[in-house]
């Protein structure tokens, strides 16, 4: 095998000029952009050079309790509360309809921070984020608790009402749809908000939070902080006067979330968190499709999914054919500026994950895997990674075992239904799985037997707003999206009362 098999164009041209200039670098706390207490900033930084797009004011604990009181008082006084669940709807609504008349500049914003293509931002991520708050938009009025039977002469109703303050903290591969899913459902549900937002992609939080309050959220619902995990982030889970955290990011800061919730005012918490997700090919799926799938589940997003189809495991009669189509798949793969039209891969988010991803290429070089394709930086500056096939992997490699989050495909080869099963649920994690099958009985054999929260059938990564999505064992706790994230930002208060007329019971 020549060194032609891994061949990729090597430079960049000059990296176009982002249709959009940035407006907000502040804090956002009671409804005014506002400095950090400290005066300190950070740079936020274009993954396509490493240059630095803006300095952004940088929220630490004073920064957090101001945020938190805003909310406190927002929640406890009003007016946000004392609205009827149908004006709460409206603004959502209209909120929705901002989003969708500035869809352009925020996804030219979200590429810029992020580097996803911006064909993806502007047809995908930005239109999801109008839909997502329509949908809990939709909610608000539509929350409502049940009559309950009685034993005795008791009239008793449940009242479904919101937690308080929710603390959010998100990562930086989705930036929006993890806004969209953590502050939909806590704004439908009545909560106050409190989000801080990942430190490589602060930008986009602070235009859309703009446009709720221009759609006539009232100061101090919804308040943005930027900064880093073990300063602000830590001041939010551990916080007294938050009643509720909500997670997105790795497994291990998860554990720190859950232990700041539980050693304060063990405040309610959800994770969403790793995965190492099965994509199961079996001996009778249409190869050339479930090439195409296959790859479209680990690559997207720069291969920065939580729920990447990480593990490909194809069955032994159609391994050989597989792994050469998606080796010629990968290396079609259109690596670039995500400004340019036709691109289908940016860089990775930073210089941390660039160096981690490139371990990760190492480490499966030395074990033994094969390398089908990439394996290396493209071009000669930001944090570009040419797609990265490998085949011959071994369950016990670290490649087959942790998280890489970046474009590196690994495919391993199976022999029965038997086996696969319990090598995919072979893995602390259990978020997605991909099954690739004609045979009804197939499908339906591994739709209950794979431990995960999502089982995508002959398809991958559809996230429709009311698609529950969540983990099983170390991928999380709670369900973000449908009617099950409701329950994230709601209690119950049981309300009793004695009927005085029996003849009434
Ligand atoms: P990360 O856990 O380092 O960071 C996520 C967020 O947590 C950031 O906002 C960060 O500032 C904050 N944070 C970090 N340390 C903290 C601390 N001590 N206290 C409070 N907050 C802290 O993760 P990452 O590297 O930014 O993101 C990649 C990881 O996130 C991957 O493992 C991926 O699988 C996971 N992820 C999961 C989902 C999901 O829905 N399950 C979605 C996206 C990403």
């Amino acid at each position: 095998r020549g060194i032609s098999r891994f061949s990729t164009a090597a430079t960049l041209e000059q990296p176009i000029t982002p249709p959009v200039q940035v407006k907000h670098t502040q804090l956002l706390i009671n409804g005014e952009f506002v400095d950090a207490v400290s005066g300190r900033t950070f740079p936020t930084l274009d993954p396509r050079t490493g240059e630095v797009i803006a300095h952004v004011a940088e929220g630490d604990a004073e920064d957090i309790n101001r945020a938190v009181a805003a909310a406190r008082k927002a929640f406890d006084e009003g007016p946000w509360p004392k609205m009827t669940a149908y004006e709460r709807s409206r603004i959502i609504l209209r909120a929705a309809d901002l989003i969708e008349k500035h869809n352009d500049e925020i996804a030219a914003l979200e590429t810029w921070d992020n580097g996803k293509p911006y064909e993806q931002s502007v047809k995908g991520e930005i239109p999801m984020l109008a839909r997502f708050m329509r949908y809990y938009g939709g909610w608000a009025d539509k929350i409502h608790g049940l009559t309950v039977p009685a034993d005795g002469p008791y009239h008793v109703q449940t009242l479904h009402e919101p937690i308080g303050v929710a603390g959010q903290i998100i990562p930086w591969n989705f930036p929006l749809l993890m806004y969209a899913w953590k502050v939909g459902p806590a704004l439908a549900c009545g909560n106050a908000v409190v989000m801080k937002t990942a430190e490589q992609t602060p930008l986009s939080a602070l235009y859309v939070s703009e446009l709720f309050h221009e759609a006539g959220l009232p100061p101090g619902v919804l308040n943005m902080v930027s900064g880093f995990g073990p300063t602000a982030g830590a001041a939010l889970a551990s916080h007294m006067d938050v009643e509720k955290i909500a997670f997105t990011g790795s497994t291990g800061t998860g554990k720190i979330i859950s232990e700041l919730a539980s050693k304060s005012n063990l405040k309610k918490v959800t994770l969403e968190l790793g995965g190492k997700s099965p994509f199961i090919v079996c001996e009778d799926a249409d190869v050339d499709q479930a090439v195409e799938i296959a790859h479209f589940a680990l690559f997207f997003n720069q291969g920065q999914c939580c729920c990447a189809g990480s593990r490909t495991f194809v069955h032994e009669s159609i391994h050989d054919e597989f792994v050469e189509k998606a080796r010629a798949r990968a290396l079609k793969r259109v690596v670039g500026d995500p400004f340019k039209a036709g691109v289908e891969q940016g860089p990775q988010i930073d210089q941390d994950q660039f160096e981690k991803i490139l371990g990760y290429i190492k480490s499966g070089i030395d074990s033994g895997a094969t390398l089908e394709a990439g394996g290396e930086r493209f071009g000669d500056r930001g944090y570009f990674i040419k797609p990265t096939v490998f085949s011959n992997v071994q369950d016990d490699m670290k490649i087959a075992r942790e998280e890489i989050f970046g474009p590196v495909q690994t495919i391993l080869k199976f022999k029965n239904l038997d086996e696969v099963i319990k090598r995919a649920n072979d893995s602390p994690y259990g978020l997605g799985a991909g099954v690739f099958t004609k045979n009804l009985g197939t499908a339906n054999t591994l739709m209950r037997a794979l431990r995960v929260g999502t089982i995508w059938i002959n398809c991958y990564d559809v996230f429709d707003a009311a698609i529950p999505f969540g983990g099983y064992k170390m991928s999380g706790n709670g369900r973000e999206k449908g009617i099950y994230s409701l329950q994230n930002y709601l209690q119950v208060k049981a309300v009793v009362s004695p009927v005085e007329n029996a003849a009434w019971l």
